[in-house]
């Protein structure tokens, strides 16, 4: 048995990751902050699907949340294997009209948030001398997008994350690696008007958006053993977005 905790699984990418995890023989930690309904649905489909999880209720900007999430989770299962740290915003505005707010909620949550996941996870995994973390990271961390100075550099501080953390942990059994993602069919681009999504569509090569499922496809694969040689990589997903 292995035990894998997806943060922000109750929509969206970590739902997908989530279900393709416990499909695969994961027992899968739901993690979410206000979407219970929705996260008890993931839970649900992994029992469907002959898998076995819990829910977790955490905002994880906040370290003392993280700290008592692991901590329930350690002591339930008594190995904590894999990290998929997910849970991430965007709040688009220029530069010019940025707002504090935004600043701190997407730092909080998109760069603090992932590295006291990934404290408190390795803590655990170091003692079994195995463990994965995966990051997702955005093709926004190297890909520039007008509006996005803010979540491209939480993202650019998750690649940077990645790779060092990588380098720091390895020694230790523990790899670590970011998916970065282009544009993917979730409520986070629901805000685009149609109009931005057919100009941006023009410049993907494959003309069209990703799904979750793309994404999960490679979390699973860098979560197995089977990629165990594979440490410190920014995995970019994006149908040729940023080429
Ligand atoms: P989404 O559909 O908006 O879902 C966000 C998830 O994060 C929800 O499950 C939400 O839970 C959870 N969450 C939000 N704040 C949280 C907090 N403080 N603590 C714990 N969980 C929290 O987002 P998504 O599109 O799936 O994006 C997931 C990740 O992929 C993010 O890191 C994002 O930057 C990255 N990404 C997305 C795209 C894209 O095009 N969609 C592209 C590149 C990268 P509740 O429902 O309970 O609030």
């Amino acid at each position: 048995m292995k035990v894998a905790i997806v943060t922000g699984a109750s929509r969206g990418i970590g739902r997908a990751c989530a279900i393709k995890l416990g499909s695969h023989g994961y027992t899968v930690v739901i993690n979410y902050a206000r979407s219970e309904a929705k996260a008890q649905e993931v839970l649900d489909i992994i029992k469907q699907n002959g898998g076995d999880g819990m829910l977790y209720k955490a905002d994880v900007s906040k370290y003392e949340e993280v700290k008592e999430m692991v901590k329930v989770v350690f002591d339930t299962y008594k190995q904590i294997d894999v990290l998929v740290n997910n849970a991430g915003i965007v709040r688009d505005e220029p530069l010019i009209g940025l707002h504090e707010e935004n600043l701190d909620e997407c730092f909080n949550l998109n760069v603090k948030g992932y590295f006291y996941c990934a404290k408190e996870c390795a803590l655990k995994m170091a003692r079994k001398r195995s463990g994965v973390i995966i990051n997702m990271s955005s093709v926004s961390g190297t890909f520039s997008l007008p509006g996005q100075t803010v979540y491209s550099a939480t993202k650019g501080a998750v690649n940077q994350f990645t790779k060092t953390l990588a380098k720091e942990m390895g020694s230790r059994g523990i790899r670590c690696n970011a998916v970065a993602p282009g544009f993917i069919e979730t409520e986070m681009i629901d805000t685009l008007s149609d109009e931005k999504k057919e100009e941006y569509l023009k410049n993907i090569p494959l003309r069209r958006f990703g799904n979750s499922e793309d994404v999960s496809n490679i979390v699973l694969a860098l979560a197995s053993d089977e990629f165990s040689y594979v440490t410190g990589q920014v995995i970019t997903l994006d149908g040729g977005l940023s080429l």
